[in-house]
């Protein structure tokens, strides 16, 4: 299995950067995607940076409560179509960190959830979710639970984020220069 410390949702323009951030570290990241224009550049990318492409349903569909027939035409013609741009098809990640289904249960190896999420299958692999605090207060990262950035950085569970804008770019290499010191 591999080592990834750090997880991206939604599809974000700033992927491709911290892509090319952890590879120049020697770390694995796994984007979560969704559907856009640009998918099959973005999937390849992502790959050719030595990235783990995964799946966050089509049009980030919250599975809870949903069918599971809803659930399968949510995710699974969507990952035919990841597969074809040479992602592995093996890795998904909840929407919302919401709800559970069977559906991915039988059909991924590797199931991301949020944090305070007890994982009931044997692929379900829990996450630190780290959401940014309103600019009005100084746009500070906030964990849920909160945590300082050192204790962020000694994390075990791997990191949960979504887009990294220009203001948070040093934030965000000083996680990563500090996992590829800890992983030396
Ligand atoms: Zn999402």
């Amino acid at each position: 299995m591999l080592d990834i410390h750090f997880t991206f949702d939604d599809s974000n323009t700033s992927d491709i950067w911290c892509g090319q951030v952890l590879h120049s570290l020697g770390l694995v990241g796994a984007f979560f995607l969704c559907d856009s224009v640009d998918l099959s550049q973005q999937v390849d990318g992502l790959l050719r940076l030595g990235m783990v492409v995964g799946n966050h349903t089509e049009k980030h569909l919250n599975i809870a409560s949903k069918s599971e027939q809803t659930v399968l035409d949510a995710v699974m013609p969507f990952n035919e179509r990841l597969k074809k741009s040479g992602a592995s098809g093996d890795y998904f990640s909840y929407p919302f960190s919401s709800g559970r289904s069977g559906v991915i249960d039988r059909n991924f190896k590797y199931i991301y959830r949020g944090c305070h999420e007890p994982t009931e299958f044997s692929g379900e692999i829990s996450r630190v979710s780290i959401f940014k605090q309103g600019e009005e207060k100084g746009g500070k990262w906030v964990a849920g639970p909160k945590k300082s950035d050192d204790e962020l950085m000694r994390s075990t569970l791997p990191l949960q984020l979504h887009a990294i804008p220009n203001c948070e770019r040093e934030w965000f290499l000083k996680m990563a220069r500090a996992y590829a010191e800890r992983t030396k």
